[in-house]
């Protein structure tokens, strides 16, 4: 069976509608796909009706952003009931956050001289609400000032550069209740590109599993071959279960596709072990 529990679609930032992102899942192999778009539960409804049409397993995600000492990460709700109230009162607050957050880049990104990019950017998010840099990114390739996706976070949307604000996330203390309080799981999503010493990982993911969190992505795909055995070693420290999730946003998008990775370690508890 090949899991892949870390995916996106037009909800949020993938461009691949739900049912299409399934349907491409099944065509590759997956039997069981966790659809986890960012701060939105919006795309769930269509893809759980394509994977009941295509006879695979939807787990129904999310990709929560979190501050946590000053720094962003990603926590996964994994197997969350889509109806719970509090979550979507949650997520509705962090996509108020990102339109907010959207104007401050759009004026960023004025001041270098590239204006229009708040509508010229909300043209790419299906969800108005749900706007980010990748459609920031879209635009900025699209209007031709930037070459390609990968480049513009090279000049522009990240720290020190043209159209980056800072930003608060949810705490990790709200992000990992509003996934429990839903009967889900949380898993810290791919740890290896938090650029963090083994200082701040233990402290982080001490106080992850301290909040209720359950599992750690071991094998991403913006992971090395390399981060694998580090972030096996990290959960069984933490006693955490191990997940897996290509993190697919586009067909040809950072050599990424759906259900293609590597498998967990044999010493890792996967975190299906009880699905
Ligand atoms: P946001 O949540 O609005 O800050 O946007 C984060 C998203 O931007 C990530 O989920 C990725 O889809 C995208 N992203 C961040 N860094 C890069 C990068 N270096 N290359 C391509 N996409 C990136
Ligand atoms: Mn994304
Ligand atoms: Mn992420
Ligand atoms: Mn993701």
């Amino acid at each position: 069976m090949i899991f892949d529990l870390h995916s996106h679609s037009t909800a949020s930032d993938g461009v691949l509608a739900p049912a299409v992102l399934v349907a491409r899942a099944a065509e590759r192999g997956v039997g069981t796909l966790a659809l986890t778009d960012h701060d939105t539960l919006q795309g769930l409804a269509e893809a759980q009706a394509e994977a009941r049409a295509v006879g695979i397993r939807l787990i129904p995600g999310v990709e929560i952003s979190v501050t946590w000492e000053g720094r962003t990460v990603h926590v996964l709700g994994l197997n969350i009931d889509p109806d719970n109230p509090a979550l979507a009162a949650g997520l509705a607050g962090l996509r108020a956050g990102r339109v907010e957050r959207a104007q401050r880049m759009a004026d960023s990104l004025a001041a270098v001289g590239i204006g229009g990019a708040f509508a010229g950017s909300a043209i790419y998010a299906t969800n108005s609400d749900m706007i980010g840099r990748t459609h920031f990114a879209r635009f900025l390739v699209n209007s031709g000032h930037v070459g390609s996706v990968p480049a513009v976070f090279k000049r522009f949307l990240v720290p020190g550069k043209p159209g980056y604000v800072k930003h608060e996330w949810a705490s990790l203390t709200e992000a990992v209740g509003w996934i429990t309080g839903a009967g889900g799981e949380a898993v810290l999503a791919h740890p290896g590109r938090y650029d963090m010493g083994r200082e701040r990982m233990n402290q982080l993911l001490g106080a992850f599993r301290d909040l209720g969190g359950s599992g750690i992505e071991v094998v991403a795909g913006s992971h090395t071959t390399g981060h694998v055995p580090v972030f096996a070693d990290y959960a069984a420290a933490f006693g955490l279960k191990a997940s897996i999730g290509s993190d697919f946003h586009a067909p040809g998008e950072g050599g990424r596709e759906l259900g293609r990775l590597q498998a967990l370690p044999t010493r890792c508890v996967p975190i299906w072990k009880d699905w």
